[in-house]
């Protein structure tokens, strides 16, 4: 008798509570992406490909040819309006189909929501595709604009909601390598989409202090919800967990895109021990940009001072040997 009030207590708890898992719409992740090629012009490669996660959610990547970058972007359906997240790192149309194809997934005349992880270039070049088509908004990726559009009062605290028709979007800002980035959550599917903040890979990091507070509030936001998979917005190492250089345009076997809330979770505990500079965890290699940028430029001021110091010292023997040579030939002159 206790057990059957514990299982009903258990089932009424359940369907009380907001992130009941009974009703994620599932899908696949069982694709093999692109992976570009050794000689990209003598075996050129479809620019775009278009993953089909469940009926109304795509995953779109650009090839390693068209970019070395490759940025992922997604596209979620509502009954009202559709929205895409990212629009990768190739603005021309005709070596990029972005809006053709999108529009070819799309019901007819249904309204886009064009937004962003991050204003980095390879997540935003493809703006220009959508900027002047009827029924297409774009957000803008600078900080100004990602508080007024989500209506953040209080950034980078809080969430915002969209409300896609039947399918609600959270919003949760997550600055650290970017500083207006933003993590998506859809409700429908239990995705989270990281951009660049996290990602099978470099985790480059801008300000340090920014990210560890992201990583926090995102594991605060995670922690109670389902997360079906968790999506970046690049897949930088193969399956054995080397990275791939970053100009290269060939990538055979990949990682899985796809990480697991658990990861999700273990990263402010990574973030904390990270020592500000560079580091490793598993399969992600941390790197502050900021101290890497003026670690490079200290070296490329003590390489110009040596160049200098070395330059100034071949002058002043020159003129010695000069001066030298002259006091020889006035003392030959005088005898
Ligand atoms: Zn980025
Ligand atoms: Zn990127």
């Amino acid at each position: 008798m206790k057990s059957t009030i514990g299982v009903t207590l258990i089932f009424l708890a359940l369907l009380a509570s907001p992130f009941a898992t009974a009703q994620i719409a599932p899908g696949s992740m069982n694709v093999d992406w692109n992976e570009g090629a050794r000689d990209c012009v003598k075996d050129p490669q479809p620019p775009l490909q278009v993953h089909r996660y469940n009926a109304d959610t795509y995953i779109l990547r650009e090839s390693p040819c068209a970019t070395s970058e490759a940025p992922l972007k997604y596209l979620l359906v509502g009954t009202r309006r559709a929205m895409l997240i990212d629009t990768g790192d190739v603005a021309d149309a005709k070596q990029m189909p972005l809006a053709a194809t999108v529009a070819g997934l799309l019901p007819k005349g249904l309204p886009l929501l064009v937004v962003h992880t991050h204003g980095h270039l390879d997540h935003r070049a493809g703006d220009a595709q959508f900027e002047h088509q009827r029924n297409v908004r774009v957000v803008g990726t600078d900080l100004h604009h990602v508080k007024a559009f989500f209506g953040f009062k209080q950034w980078p605290e809080g969430a915002a909601r969209i409300d896609l028709g039947k399918r609600v979007v959270d919003a949760v800002p997550t600055p650290g390598h970017y500083p207006s980035e933003i993590t998506y959550y859809d409700r429908n599917t239990a995705l989270l989409f990281t951009g660049d903040f996290f990602l099978p890979g470099r985790l480059l990091i801008d300000d340090v202090d920014a990210d560890r507070a992201s990583a926090r509030r995102i594991a605060a936001f995670a922690t109670d919800r389902p997360v079906s998979h968790v999506l970046g917005g690049h897949v930088e190492l193969d399956a054995s967990g080397e990275l791939f250089p970053f100009t290269s345009n060939y990538r055979p076997n990949q990682h899985a895109l796809s990480l697991s809330k658990n990861e999700l979770l273990a990263l402010p505990a990574m973030l904390d021990a990270f020592n500000g500079w560079y580091g490793t965890s598993g399969m992600f290699v941390m790197i502050n940009q900021t101290h890497e940028l003026q670690l490079l430029g200290a070296a490329a001021l003590l390489i110009l001072a040596a160049i200098v110091a070395v330059c100034v010292w071949l002058v002043r023997r020159v003129r010695r040997h000069r001066r030298a040579r002259l006091a020889q030939a006035q003392g030959h002159g005088d005898l």
